[in-house]
């Protein structure tokens, strides 16, 4: 995550720096540093961000499942539809998407990040 979707994520979720440290467990200088590229982001700093977005975004508006909107035919053996999380699929691994399956957790954000739903659920 760079600084610029760090600063952009604090401002759609409505949180001053020193709210954001609080959410984050973090220092608010932690977050200065942040927003000034003086430290790199944490993966799990960015899915925690991403979590807190997306439901944000789901207490606001009804969030289509991701295997509603792919049609997916394989949802009855991926854990997204295990635990009823089609709008978590990006954060849970084991996922049965064809790009996706084999991937690590650190991979899998980096392809989930280019996936259609993922950007949608942050819009
Ligand atoms: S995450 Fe799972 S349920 Fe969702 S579209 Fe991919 S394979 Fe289907
Ligand atoms: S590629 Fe990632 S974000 Fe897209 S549907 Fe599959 S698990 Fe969800």
């Amino acid at each position: 995550m760079t600084k610029d979707e760090f600063y952009l994520a604090r401002g759609k979720l409505g949180k001053t720096q020193k709210q954001l440290a609080e959410l984050l467990g973090v220092s608010i200088r932690t977050v200065h540093s942040y927003e000034q590229g003086w430290r790199n982001i944490p993966e799990h700093t960015e899915k925690y961000l991403y979590f807190l977005l997306i439901n944000q975004k789901a207490r606001k508006e009804e969030v289509v499942p991701c295997w509603e909107r792919k049609n997916c035919t394989e949802k009855e053996k991926c854990p997204a539809w295990e635990f009823d999380s089609g709008h978590m699929c990006w954060y849970i691994c084991g996922t049965r998407c064809e790009c996706t399956k084999d991937a690590c957790k650190h991979q899998k954000i980096v392809i989930c990040k280019k996936c259609d739903i993922f950007k949608s659920l942050l819009r």
